[in-house]
């Protein structure tokens, strides 16, 4: 079958990146590809590119210059923020304590469980609710006096539902406040911590100030282009993001870390980005990625809008069409561009097959298989019974994220629906 347009609803997964974007990185590529680190004329100039960017995100963030960090990308985010800050904590507690959620990105999930196995650190995963939200006071009891993190992502990339930061941030602040009240080893430690700091050469952040655990870091990745970002509103310690979800290049990312949070160093070589991130500038990237920003920022609120009326479009009509289709995730508190269904008795995977063949593409992620595939434990969170509803040749019920975007129309949707209700009428025949 040919196909005669694209309808690209995977916007979760990397966006295209915005015309502007690519001009502004062009002419980086073409005129300003010196070594930042070099001290003649062009890599100055290079240099001060990078600079600007960096107030240009610290602005955007209500944060400091001197508090943005330039990675490469979201993975590398995730694993230098809990990995960091674990460094450090190692200094204080001989057992620190990290505590997550059952639906964070691989990329802290992955990291957590690596720690708990070498004995590194004990995790507690503290369970979402059924519509994929986690409760704050869960957060609160699951703290202790040697809990060093607590990281939380602020939007679930698979069903788009999106965690109450703020309260949690409340929360730990009220921990902290009791700690530094009760616990006279915590502010012994935290003292002996200022020692270890100035004497320590390799400590690229020395804090000065007291700082007392936990550490509050949210992996804003999926959250950025249509929810608040200031980090001082926010009540974060630390938050990150990466520019292929946000129209901008991918292989770039940004760690924003409050002065005086303890983040040690866990690569080595260089003293960029405040020998944090050790490596040279990729200052196409870093261009690039603040001029998405800028323009994310400035369509935020309309652009949340349309999409908040063209997802509910979706999920109506979706509905009225199927009725034995399920949508994961809560709608309150979900992201305007997710649609998260399950669509039971079929294979997840053939679906997707099916619409990419109409050229429309989107993801798919089935629930549980044991043994055979590795499934969704995202969806088994928010439905722990879902091993019960298995089809006659076997498959669990799986799921299917349409992510719409900026380019995506009411026509798009229309077309989708059709299409999807097409296949499953096809592949009923063969499953039922
Ligand atoms: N965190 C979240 C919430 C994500 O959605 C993603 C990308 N799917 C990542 C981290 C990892 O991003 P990357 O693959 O760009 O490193």
């Amino acid at each position: 079958m040919l196909k005669s347009k694209i309808i690209y609803l995977d916007y979760a997964s990397a966006t295209p990146i915005d015309k502007r974007v690519i001009a502004t990185m062009n002419v980086i590529f073409k005129k300003y590809y010196a070594n930042p680190s070099a001290i003649h004329e062009l890599g100055v100039k290079t240099s001060k590119l990078v600079e600007d960017s960096r107030k240009n995100i610290a602005d955007i963030l209500g944060a400091q210059n001197s508090e943005i960090i330039f990675t490469g990308g979201a993975t590398e985010n995730n694993n230098l923020a809990i990995l960091g800050v674990l460094e450090k904590s190692k200094n204080f507690f001989s057992k620190p304590h990290i505590v997550t959620t059952n639906i964070e990105h691989p990329s802290v999930m992955e990291v957590c469980k690596y720690l708990e196995k070498t004995k590194q650190a004990e995790v507690t995963y503290v369970s979402v609710e059924e519509d994929g939200v986690i409760d704050p006071r869960k957060i609160q009891k699951a703290l202790k006096p040697n809990t060093v993190l607590v990281s939380v992502m602020y939007a679930n990339n698979e069903i788009g539902t999106i965690q109450p930061i703020k309260e949690i941030a409340k929360e730990i602040r009220h921990f902290r406040k009791k700690q530094e009240k009760q616990k006279d080893f915590l502010r012994s430690s935290v003292l002996l911590a200022q020692d270890v700091s100035s004497g320590d050469e390799s400590s690229a952040r020395p804090f000065k100030n007291l700082f007392v655990f936990p550490v509050f870091y949210t992996d804003a990745t999926q959250a950025i282009n249509y929810l608040p970002i200031n980090v001082l509103k926010l009540g974060v310690d630390m938050l990150s993001f990466n520019g292929d979800k946000i129209y901008g290049p991918k292989d770039v990312g940004v760690l924003y870390v409050k002065k005086n949070v303890p983040l040690g160093k866990i690569m080595f070589g260089g003293n960029q980005e405040f020998g944090i991130r050790p490596g040279t500038e990729n200052t196409a990237s870093i261009v690039g990625l603040v001029e998405a920003l800028k323009i994310a920022e400035k369509i935020k609120e309309k652009e949340s809008e349309r999409l908040v009326k063209l997802r509910n479009y979706f999920i109506k009509k979706i509905l009225s069409q199927n009725s034995d289709i399920e949508i994961n995730g809560g709608m309150e508190k979900r992201l305007p561009n997710n649609v998260n269904i399950t669509i039971p008795k079929l294979p997840s995977d053939l679906i997707v097959i099916e619409l990419s063949a109409r050229g429309i593409y989107i993801s798919e992620k089935s629930a549980c298989k044991s043994g055979e595939r590795k499934g969704s434990y995202v969806i088994k969170a928010i439905c722990p019974t879902s091993d019960a509803s298995q089809t006659a040749s076997g498959f669990e019920n799986g799921s299917l994220r349409f992510s719409l975007g900026r380019e995506t129309s009411k026509v798009d949707v229309d077309y989708t629906i059709k299409s999807l209700k097409e296949i499953l009428k096809k592949l009923k025949k063969w499953y039922d």
